[in-house]
């Protein structure tokens, strides 16, 4: 144990003390690499390795070729004067052939250290400049010490920066301090996994993992290395989120929905109006069976847009009901909750339920009677904006509560949620953001998951076309043809900002085009937008609603959730600037009702290669989860929307693009291990134990995100 102690003092020493950094040292690889302590350093993890058993010869050498390593020698070398400063060309030559080598950097410093005719080993990328083929700024090691050089085989390479470059701090420099440091390391470092695993999976020991991730032996050890490393970094973040979970479980008793009572039958045997999808039905199952079980439900239900979560959230309601229960449905936008409290309140009328909402715009009398109506209890659901957080609104049994669309609410505002109600209520948080399984498994790991992947019968797929914007007269005589079926067309442009003065002139300015493209008195043209007033957006959303008008201009006000049925045409302007989910959400507007709907996706001319991919994507497929998939590819995870703030998602070596496999393993065994010793007390979990509060210490908040 004390040499255990004495290791983990050692790795937790300042940065500066390693020999060779000090201060100046340490200050960059602070600010650069967010190195403070040994710790971190050894867990700068390599992005690549280059084989150095390996060598090209140079008539292979080609433009699209990653790193090569050469054998050859330099025959000239001379610095060229430019406008500003000079460069440094050399020649190196095989037998089979030269290549020129350019510097721009260090021009004098390189000149008087290489040697001309001395057998060089050469590292480096050929780029094709000028259809001439060069290495700029290439490693050369003279082939003698390249012969006594420790770093044989795989050579690991490290991110660094120019910061770190200039204080010689280079992949090699980088390289130099981490062999160093395992060198110096007073022992093993212990054990993190229990023994269990280790063996279940042949996993190479810590230590072990550890040197042949920077210095490996051979591909197959380095990969045993990663593999474990891997597993770890996610086996300890589904320990910490299924610990949370237990623990909540333990501390918070849940309401028990003993029955599934007379509101739920009477709406169900006479007022349901389709049969159920399949997957509707298992979900109610799956939340039925969570509410019973006398834990409290933190459920993540996903379905794609359209897949018909807002049925699945009423009927939930209704067991609430049954129980003697109020529940709340809280939406993301004002208009979301209108439409939600009137297709709600309508369902339910002819069962004697009362239904109010409460938004931002609620008058005060109106609250007042509101208040005392949900304290009295003759108020059975309430739907509302965040407004329901923020009002001092109390229930009389609050029992259960639907948020829709999850990302746009924070932590803070469901710990409001709870101090509602003396128990806390069950909750169901409902996304039409399909989430990729192993984001869902790390975000939302510590809540229980359902999907609705399957769709109302008798949908046609939408159809989803790319034009540019020079071909928008043929988009105009094709929304024309389709109004004249008597189908209503959504028009949304992109408002990244909502503050942006640039976006609301594109607003503007599409909005007055299509006006005179669409005229009066035969077409009618709605607009919407965020700077609207409530009132202003609700009497537009009505119009188009109701069939009055045609066409809606919109912002993605409308991104969320709205159901217009007979909307059967969505363009979207300057797609490409919206992000796939939000492509996707906007698509989901359209084809709702039984008609065949289109998405055109209008762009500039030049698209990026990301942009290529997004249209590309949308214009192949309709399934969300792959949509998801390609977006968590493109974006990488830390930028999928809401998901910025927690943390949980800096991954320093698994890859949730990649590595679903072994993320599941990690999910599962950290499960079992739970079960078997929820406090993780045996004797053997004490290497498994110290690294938990380790990590507990280093990021105390990011289990909270439920
Ligand atoms: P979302 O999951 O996007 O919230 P909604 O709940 O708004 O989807 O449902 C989309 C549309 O599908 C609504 O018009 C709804 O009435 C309808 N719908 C839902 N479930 C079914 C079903 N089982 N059969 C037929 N139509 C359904
Ligand atoms: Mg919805």
């Amino acid at each position: 144990m004390e040499k255990e102690d004495g290791i983990r003092a050692f790795l937790s020493t300042p940065i500066e003390y390693l020999k060779g950094v000090g201060p100046q040292r340490a200050d960059t690889l602070k600010t650069e690499s967010g190195i403070f302590f040994f710790e971190d350093l050894l867990r700068l993890f390599p992005f690549r390795y280059i084989d150095r058993t390996r060598f090209y010869k140079v008539n292979e050498l080609k433009g699209d070729l990653p790193y090569v390593q050469v054998k050859g020698q330099i025959t000239t070398l001379k610095a060229v004067p430019l406008k500003r400063g000079q460069k440094l060309t050399a020649r190196f030559e095989d037998e089979t052939g030269s290549v020129e080598l350019v510097w721009f950097q260090g021009v004098r410093w390189i000149k008087d250290k290489l040697q001309i005719n001395t057998p060089y080993v050469l590292f480096g990328k050929p780029v094709l400049y000028q259809r001439q083929l060069n290495i700029p700024h290439p490693d050369l090691e003279t082939v003698a010490d390249f012969n006594a050089s420790p770093l044989k085989g795989l050579q690991a390479v490290y991110p660094s920066t120019e910061k770190l470059k200039r204080r010689g701090l280079d992949s090699r420099g980088l390289s130099k301090l981490i062999r160093q440091l395992l060198e110096q390391i007073p022992g093993k470092l212990p054990e993190t996994l229990p023994d269990k695993i280790i063996r279940h999976f042949n996993f190479p020991e810590l230590h072990a993992a550890y040197q042949q991730i920077h210095f490996p032996q051979n591909p197959d050890t380095l990969e045993a290395a990663r593999n474990r490393l891997k597993f770890e970094e996610l086996f300890f973040i589904q320990l910490r989120l299924l610990k949370a979970k237990t623990q909540r479980h333990h501390d918070v008793p849940g309401i028990v929905f003993s029955k599934v009572g007379q509101h739920f039958h009477a709406f169900y045997d006479q007022y349901l109006p389709f049969e159920l999808t399949g997957a509707q039905k298992k979900v109610i199952r799956e939340i039925r069976q969570d509410m019973g079980s006398g834990k409290q439900m933190n459920r993540l239900l996903q379905g794609d847009v359209g897949s018909g979560k807002t049925m699945v959230a009423l009927l939930t309601m209704l067991i609430a009901l049954d129980n003697g229960y109020q529940a709340a449905l809280m939406a993301p936008t004002e208009i979301l909750a209108i439409q939600h409290y009137e297709s709600i309140s309508r369902y339910l009328e002819p069962l004697g339920i009362r239904t109010a909402l409460l938004t931002g715009s609620t008058k005060a009398s109106e609250r007042k009677s509101l208040h005392e109506s949900l304290a009295s209890g003759e108020l059975h659901i309430l739907v509302g904006t965040h407004a329901l957080l923020e009002d001092p609104v109390s229930f009389k049994k609050l029992g259960f509560v639907v948020i829709d669309e999850q990302h746009r609410f924070g932590v803070a505002q469901r710990a409001r949620l709870w101090k509602k109600s003396v128990r806390p209520p069950h909750i169901l948080v409902m996304t039409a953001t399909p989430i990729p399984r192993t984001l869902a498994m790390t975000l939302y790991g510590d809540l229980d998951t359902s999907v609705i992947d399957e769709l109302p019968p008798g949908r046609k797929p939408i159809k989803t076309i790319h034009q540019f914007d020079s071909a928008r007269l043929a988009v105009f005589g094709f929304m024309k043809k389709e109004i004249a079926k008597g189908r209503q067309i959504y028009v949304v442009y992109p408002l990244i900002q909502e503050s942006e003065k640039m976006d609301y002139k594109d607003l503007q300015d599409g909005f007055e085009s299509i006006e005179k493209a669409f005229p009066a008195p035969e077409y009618h043209v709605s607009i919407v937008h965020g700077k609207m007033k409530p009132a202003d957006k609700d009497f537009e959303m009505k119009r188009f609603q109701e069939g009055k008008t045609q066409i809606m201009v919109a912002t993605t006000v409308i991104e969320v959730g709205v159901d217009v049925p007979n909307a059967s045409v969505m363009v979207i302007e300057s797609a490409e600037r919206f992000g796939l989910s939000q492509l996707h959400q906007l698509r989901g507007r359209v084809g709702r009702g039984a008609d065949q709907s289109y998405c055109v996706l209008m762009t500039g001319d030049k698209l990026s290669d990301d942009g290529r991919t997004r249209i590309k994507t949308m214009t192949t497929t309709n399934d969300g989860f792959r949509i998801a998939q390609v977006d968590l590819e493109l974006r990488g995870p830390g930028d999928i929307s809401g998901t910025r703030q927690s943390g949980i998602l800096d991954l320093k070596i698994a890859d949730l693009t990649k590595d679903y496999d072994i993320l599941s393993h990690a999910r599962k065994l950290a499960a079992r291990l739970l079960q078997q010793d929820p406090k993780l007390q045996d004797v053997s979990l004490q290497g498994t134990r110290n690294e938990l509060l380790r990590l507990e210490k280093l990021h105390p908040n990011w289990s909270m995100i439920s």
